[in-house]
């Protein structure tokens, strides 16, 4: 196998990561018997059941869960591949006693684990998910800790049929559709799978695949009438937005001091885990672990939750949202709002893990119908 993973820049945008048209058809037991053999040389990861109708991601040596696509979302994003939950960012030594201030004598050492890996049934609101952290990682600062990770993974995208269930509402964000951020993204026809080819890179994986062919016209015809199925399936989730998605930083703006959020502020816990489980929060704190002699360290990171009390507590004691209300109103603005702003794209897929997840059953959707309530004037209906 060419060393595909090397191959530069990870997303679509980059020079020599062109998006390709085209597409190609495989049988399914000969794409199965690729990736066990892919998975003996490199970390192929997939959604696998936990019970209890759970999944998540996790690493395995054959492509068996995808005899069964209909999975719910795993309860974590593959985002933790590129973003680990916690990790040291970089090690320092030094002359002890004196080194840890900085200057010549301090001696950093950076190791970033990041083992080739196959990202494998990975669904569009979540390809979504990760084009939005791509942009945020690679703004401003490059962060060379996720964009290692990025550019030595494959990801391999897996076609939704229908919404995975109630809570999802990626046809009103516009997520269950997408165009980019997969090297190869897999239909689900029968026996075979339509592989869409989105990079030059997964072009070059798929080329090592036996018994791969050109798409032809009945291939064509038969994705196009799973298409139309499909539209037909996501007609109820296409609707679960109260305002079109493009009128919600809008309609936040208007909401900015509703009563809505004290309302919703009384149910919630405070317990982060919404945050935790989104696959377009981005948060993380840091920390310095130092030697008692100075002589040295490690810095880490680690997830942050902006429904977490201590998230905007600062040195004196002070809390800029030590209300619940205020740290939901934020996690929601910056989402719909803030985000929007510096991004151009809205910080949220509907893909419905916080809404699964909330002890207090605190639904996105529901928030915003509230808030459509509370702000009727100026904001158009669906
Ligand atoms: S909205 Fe739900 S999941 Fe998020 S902090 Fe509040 S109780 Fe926890
Ligand atoms: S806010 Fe909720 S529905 Fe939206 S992307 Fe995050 S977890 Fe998914």
């Amino acid at each position: 196998m060419p060393d595909t993973f090397n191959c530069g820049d990870s997303g679509q945008h980059s020079e020599g990561m062109e998006s390709m048209d085209g597409a190609a058809v495989v049988e399914k037991c000969k794409f199965a018997s690729f990736i066990e053999r892919i998975a003996s040389e490199v970390s192929v990861v997939t959604p696998v059941p936990r019970g209890s109708g759970e999944f998540s991601f996790a690493e395995v040596q054959d492509a068996s869960s995808l005899q069964n696509p209909s999975y719910r979302p795993t309860l974590n994003s593959p985002k933790k591949y590129f973003l680990p939950p916690q990790e040291v960012l970089f090690r320092f030594t030094g002359k002890s006693g004196t080194s840890v201030r900085g200057g010549e004598e301090v001696q950093y050492e950076q190791d970033i684990e990041s083992p080739r890996r196959v990202l494998l049934a990975v669904r569009p609101c979540d390809l979504a998910a990760i084009q939005r952290m791509d942009e945020v990682f690679r703004a401003a600062e490059p962060d060379h800790h996720y964009l290692q990770r990025r550019q030595r993974s494959i990801i391999i995208g897996l076609d939704c049929p229908e919404p995975c269930d109630e809570f999802a509402f990626c046809a009103a964000m516009g997520t269950s559709e997408v165009d980019e951020g997969f090297d190869l993204l897999l239909v689900d026809l029968d026996d075979v799978w339509y592989v869409r080819i989105g990079t030059k890179r997964g072009e070059e994986f798929l080329a090592e695949c036996p018994g791969v062919r050109a798409a032809g016209g009945d291939d064509v015809r038969e994705v196009q009438r799973v298409q139309k199925a499909k539209e037909r399936a996501f007609e109820r989730c296409a609707q679960d937005l109260p305002v079109p998605r493009e009128d919600l930083p809008e309609l936040l703006r208007r909401a900015e001091e509703s009563p809505v959020w004290e309302e919703y502020g009384e149910r919630c816990l405070g317990c982060g885990r919404c945050n935790l489980v989104c696959p377009t929060c981005f948060c993380f704190d840091v920390e310095d672990i130092v030697a008692l002699d100075l002589g040295k360290g490690e810095r880490r990171r680690r997830w942050d939750a902006c429904t977490l009390l201590e998230f905007a507590a600062v040195a004196g004691g002070e809390n800029f949202r030590r209300d619940r209300a205020d740290r939901l109103r934020h996690m929601f603005q910056h989402k719909g709002r803030y985000a929007p702003e510096r991004y151009g794209e809205l910080f949220c897929t509907g893909c419905g893990r916080c809404a699964r997840t909330c002890l207090a059953g605190i639904i996105p959707t529901e928030v915003y119908g509230a808030l459509r309530e509370d702000v009727k004037d100026g904001v158009d209906e669906t």
